[in-house]
């Protein structure tokens, strides 16, 4: 099972993915995870990408295709992957087509996972990430046992830096157009499905799953 998860930043991509990719055993593959693990570790992928994150960017196309096509190449993903927030650009498309050709691969489904502006930045203002295992919590909607504390590992809970909302409103406006322009991508191939987001976490994923097991027309 190979799948894309499209969406604006805050709709619920990582949250999905995290839980898909537990259901069914496949690596959740998320480049925003990868590059704040780079910067977290001072590599040099995290000090070209730390600017672009800061100011709400996206980081350079030949940056982050590079960093997909090593880990699509690796072994856990024989058996199928998850990509959250890749690809997000028409480059960044047509490279995915080019690696899984050559991987002798191709994608069974690009989801979008929609939902209103308000509801973004709610979401986006409220995430709170573990900054030891990366599990994500929302102060309101998805709040952990203890406040601060994650519930997975006792590691701490803190809010993204580019999740302030100075920065959440640019990025909801870098990302916009272009997410259209995926929207657009997918949808000429024939593998584009629409989720509304809005609901409770467990019920979307439910939802997925079906739409995965069942086919979009059954949904
Ligand atoms: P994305 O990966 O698309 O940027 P996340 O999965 O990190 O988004 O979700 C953004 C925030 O919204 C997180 O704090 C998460 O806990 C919360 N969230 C995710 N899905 C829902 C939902 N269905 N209802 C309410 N809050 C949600
Ligand atoms: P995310 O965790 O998906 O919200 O991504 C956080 C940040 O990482 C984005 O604002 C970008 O700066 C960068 N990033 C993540 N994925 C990509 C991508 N596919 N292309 C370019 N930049 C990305």
């Amino acid at each position: 099972m190979n799948l894309v998860f499209l969406g604006l930043p805050g709709a619920g991509k990582g949250t999905q993915a995290a839980l898909l990719a537990e259901k069914y055993d496949i690596p959740h593959i998320s480049t925003g995870d990868m590059f704040r693990e780079a910067v977290k570790e001072e590599t040099e992928l995290g000090k070209k990408a730390k600017e672009y994150m800061d100011a709400g960017e996206l980081v350079p196309d030949q940056v982050t295709i590079g960093i997909v096509r090593e880990r699509l190449a690796q072994e856990d993903c024989r058996r199928g992957f998850i990509l959250d927030g890749f690809p997000r650009t028409i480059a960044q498309a047509e490279a995915l087509d080019q690696v899984l050709e050559e991987l002798d691969r191709e994608l069974d489904l690009a989801l979008l996972i929609a939902a209103p502006e308000a509801e973004l930045i709610e979401r986006l203002t409220g995430r709170r990430v573990c900054q030891s295992c990366g599990a994500t919590y929302h102060v309101k909607f998805d709040p952990p046992e203890v406040e601060g504390v994650c519930d997975e590992c006792g590691g701490s809970l803190e809010q993204r830096e580019d999740d302030k909302p100075e920065t959440v409103k640019k990025r909801l406006e870098v990302n916009r157009k272009k997410t259209d322009r995926m929207v657009d991508f997918y949808s000429s191939k024939g593998i584009l499905t629409e989720i509304d987001a809005r609901g409770e976490i467990a019920a979307i994923h439910q939802q997925i799953i079906r739409l995965i097991e069942d086919g979009p027309d059954d949904n």
